[in-house]
């Protein structure tokens, strides 16, 4: 895309990709080229026109250019030193940053934040958390940027890898706010991870899909960017391999890069790739709006009898279940079983921080 901006007032446009030059127009106008080097979202395209100032660094050869109005210029140098370690941990998953000849910039807006396609719009007031708020309650959200991070991690979901429709968004949001949690993980540790996604499940609804009907323009719920997740969280735990999880990672977002993809693809590369079929998975935590409920029944001393309660018929997940943190993994599916166990109804515990799940016991 190439993006030619006239301006008369203003002193500079910053839009999306590289700068090529600009032109005074002779007539009070200024002209400012910009080329977009890769296919990009039209929602992706923006034009901030302002009295910028700018300053710059590098991530080895990636040019990081920062635009802000001069009144901010001190606080932004402190706020905006959080791209670069941001950048490095995606890279580090996900492999090189997807617009590279194009440069990330990091540009001041009179709004919150949004994923402009290597022109990420801030608007966070230089502050950590989401707005200077703790917006998950549970003590993480203020030791970064929210909208630096959750903006920026759209390059890699939402503008490299988009959905085809609008109704399977949860592409974007759903794995954009996952990577918030590893950005988490990696600067503060797997706990502090954990509990950073799990902090969103009182923001989850629950009341209808996160995939909506396609073909009709409409958008999800809110739910696509919690829920969708604790729902890779979920699938996390089912993989139950870290190693293997960041690879599935990786492979997925080279696979897809600069495509425009559905759930379906999603799906498909997960089930090829892991050799097993999780479509009722996905299809439950996707495509239903009620959560799986593992249903725990102690029959008689020393037996439990288990199942999912769930709206996919052939639903079947492994979960963790335990007393005192000794896990062990059982492999329910909507057809009771049964086990032996030392367990009881009032000691059992599941592990509900690696599987958003509900759970009845009786
Ligand atoms: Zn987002």
């Amino acid at each position: 895309m190439q993006i030619t901006v006239a301006v008369k007032i203003a002193p500079i446009d910053v839009s999306n990709g590289k700068f090529l030059g600009k032109t005074n127009l002779g007539d009070g106008y200024t002209r400012w080229d910009w080329q977009v080097q890769y296919p990009i979202n039209s929602y992706g395209v923006a034009l901030n026109i302002g009295a910028y100032t700018q300053f710059s660094d590098r991530l080895h050869d990636l040019p990081l250019d920062f635009y802000v109005l001069p009144e901010n210029l001190a606080r932004a140098r402190i706020q905006f030193a959080q791209a670069k370690p941001m950048l490095e941990i995606f890279e580090r998953y996900f492999g090189e940053y997807p617009f590279a000849r194009d440069g990330y910039k990091l540009i001041e807006v009179p709004y919150a934040g949004m994923e402009h396609q290597s022109a990420v719009a801030y608007g966070n007031g230089f502050a950590n958390g989401y707005l200077a708020r703790d917006f998950t309650g549970v003590g993480i959200s203020l030791r970064f940027d929210f909208i630096i991070i959750h903006e920026s991690a759209h390059e890699w979901f939402g503008n490299a890898v988009s959905a085809a429709d609008v109704s399977d968004m949860w592409i974007h949001e759903g794995w954009a706010t996952y990577l918030e949690s590893l950005y988490v993980e990696q600067r503060f540790g797997k706990e502090a991870a954990l509990k950073y996604v799990n902090g969103v499940k009182s923001r989850v609804k629950n009341e209808e899909p996160i995939i909506t009907q396609r073909g009709i323009h409409r958008s999800p719920t809110q739910d696509m960017y919690f829920k969708g997740a604790l729902f890779l969280n979920t699938l996390r735990s089912v993989v139950d391999d870290d190693a293997r999880w960041e690879g599935l990672l990786r492979d997925f977002y080279q696979r897809f890069k600069y495509q425009s993809i559905m759930t379906e693809d999603v799906v498909q590369f997960f089930n090829a790739q892991l050799g097993r079929n999780f479509t009722p998975i996905f299809d439950q935590y996707l495509r239903r709006a009620a959560l799986p409920t593992l249903e725990l029944a102690f029959v008689e001393p020393g037996t439990l009898a288990y199942r999912w309660k769930a709206d996919e018929r052939d639903f079947a997940m492994p979960v963790r279940i335990g007393a005192q943190g000794e896990w062990q993994l059982i492999e329910p599916a909507t057809a009771w079983k049964t086990m032996r166990t030392s367990l009881t109804k009032d000691d059992v515990e599941v592990a509900t921080d690696l599987y958003y799940v509900k759970v009845t016991k009786r």
